[in-house]
């Protein structure tokens, strides 16, 4: 039995994982501070261990951080975090070893593996929340090259002068962040506490939500057609907290991709495909990768 779990902005979603199958997901916040973290941690790796016999724990998180010494350097979504020594904090409490790995990471090995891009071979999965995580497979295995915690293409340049998280600007991120939609719907006239407010404009048909869909589906297919052309991705999935409002963007992004590939159609992927359950991707990749470390042969 492993436990998953997946460390967000706001939330911590943890599950056991036995089998090849996930057990109930618990969701708690964590307060957005490091003792709230520390706290909710605990608790919920108590909660899920309780009674059953631990092998090893998987934590799918935002980075960036050094990924076998398991300390936090400076995640631009979860700032507190800054030198934090996850595994050495939780070596005090627990016997099982830890498995660190980022976020958006995870999820492209759990949409490739066990979910919308299953038996992908060279993919893209891009988490779409507070940040923009990126996750990488090439020929079949999770590219980091160098770096120990993956790409970061939510941190390329893209232009403007928003402020990211990551203390540059212009990062591609503060264009498709669940903020930029709150900014694109502002310009419009929209003043709206929080991206679910979209869902019933959109419902209504209210032109001004359509823009913020086609400017915002517009950016992302231009971003994409970018990086097919250097990485030559034949499936792109969407996760992350955002990405239930792809049924609305889908279609701007899909004309996007195109038209910027269609001097170059071999180029074009087989899938652009929403996650079928994006809470879910980094918990099931945390499955994938504590299996394959301390169950080979499964
Ligand atoms: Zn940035």
């Amino acid at each position: 039995m492993f436990i998953c779990l997946d460390l967000g902005g706001t939330h911590l979603r943890g599950a056991c994982f036995s089998q090849g199958k996930l057990g109930p997901v618990l969701l708690t916040e964590h307060g957005q501070s490091l003792s709230g973290l520390k706290q909710a941690l605990l608790e919920m790796i108590e909660t899920l261990a309780r009674g059953k016999e631990i092998k090893a724990l998987g934590i799918a998180s935002a980075g960036p951080f050094l990924r076998k010494a398991r300390v936090f350097l400076t995640p631009p979504n979860l700032p507190y975090l800054q030198g934090f020594a996850v595994g050495k904090f939780l070596a005090e409490h627990f016997h099982f070893p830890l498995l660190l790995e980022n976020d958006a990471q995870a999820a492209a090995l759990g949409e490739v593996h066990f979910g919308c891009l299953k038996g992908a071979q060279n993919a893209l999965v891009l988490t779409l929340g507070t940040g923009l995580g990126s996750g990488i497979v090439l020929k079949g295995k999770l590219f980091r090259a160098n770096l120990e915690t993956g790409p970061e293409l939510g941190h390329l340049f893209w232009g403007g002068l928003d402020r990211c998280g990551c203390g540059k600007r212009g990062c591609i991120e503060t264009l498709l962040q669940a903020r930029a939609l709150l900014n694109l719907a502002s310009k419009e006239g929209l003043n709206l506490a929080q991206v679910k407010d979209l869902t019933p404009l959109l419902e209504k048909k209210e032109p001004r939500a359509w823009r913020v869909m086609k400017d915002y589906g517009q950016t992302l297919g231009t971003f994409l057609a970018e990086m097919v052309q250097l990485f030559g991705f034949e499936d792109i999935a969407l996760s992350g907290g955002i990405s239930y409002l792809g049924k609305y963007f889908l279609p701007f992004v899909q004309e996007t991709l195109e038209n910027r590939l269609k001097s170059r159609v071999e180029l074009k992927p087989r899938r652009l495909v929403l996650s079928e359950n994006p809470e879910q991707s980094g918990l099931w990749g945390m499955a994938y990768l504590l299996t394959k470390t301390f169950n080979p042969e499964e």
